[in-house]
């Protein structure tokens, strides 16, 4: 890892305080765009190396319809919140999503296409403030390499079928995966059974 040499670089704020903070919640959260004082010392960035996860079959017809929607229609179909989180890979704030804590049964659907993308049997508490999940329904969610954050590559999750920004899976997620979904609120729709 690459976290000895965090401290000596120019970063952002919120990840500033990685070196003291082993003894809180045991996964991290999402690293960018998140001022929050209160989050400022409990941020950290284990977690965030680059997983070997595969990006799932998906089908290229399933996803062309979406592919000619402009950013102006998206603007018009989505809220200003829910367009900057799916469209331009925006990260709502911890603990201020409508899904972070939310224990109601019923399938999670994406904001933008209506594709279903997680199951609440699957949603588990990661103590990060946002909606976490241990495994996607199907191939419903792609992951890529992020390197946005440049010592820091992550694997970004998205809609199969509409490209939507979903979050980041990390690798220190519950059994049976092992795998957590950091997922933003805005990008779901919750569909209680
Ligand atoms: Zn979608």
């Amino acid at each position: 890892m690459a976290l000895k040499s965090v401290h000596s670089l120019s970063i952002p704020t919120c990840i500033s305080s990685v070196h003291n903070t082993r003894s809180r919640s045991r996964f991290s959260i999402f690293p960018a765009l998140n001022k929050s004082p209160r989050l400022s010392h409990s941020v950290r960035v284990m977690g965030s190396y680059a997983s070997s996860q595969k990006p799932d079959n998906v089908q290229e017809a399933s996803s062309i319809g979406y592919a000619s929607i402009s950013e102006e229609e998206w603007k018009k179909r989505l809220t200003k919140e829910q367009f900057y989180i799916t469209r331009q890979k925006g990260t709502e704030r911890a603990f201020t999503g409508e899904y972070w804590n939310t224990k109601t049964p019923g399938t999670y659907h994406c904001i933008c296409c209506d594709t279903p993308l997680f199951e609440s049997s699957t949603k588990f508490d990661s103590g990060t403030g946002w909606p976490s999940y241990y495994q996607p329904l199907g191939n419903n969610v792609k992951s890529k390499l992020d390197l946005s954050i440049i010592f820091m590559p992550r694997q970004e999750v998205l809609c199969s079928v509409c490209d939507a920004h979903l979050g980041h899976v990390f690798d220190d997620g519950p059994p049976p995966t092992g795998k957590r979904y950091c997922i933003n609120s805005a990008s779901l729709k919750l569909k209680p059974k």
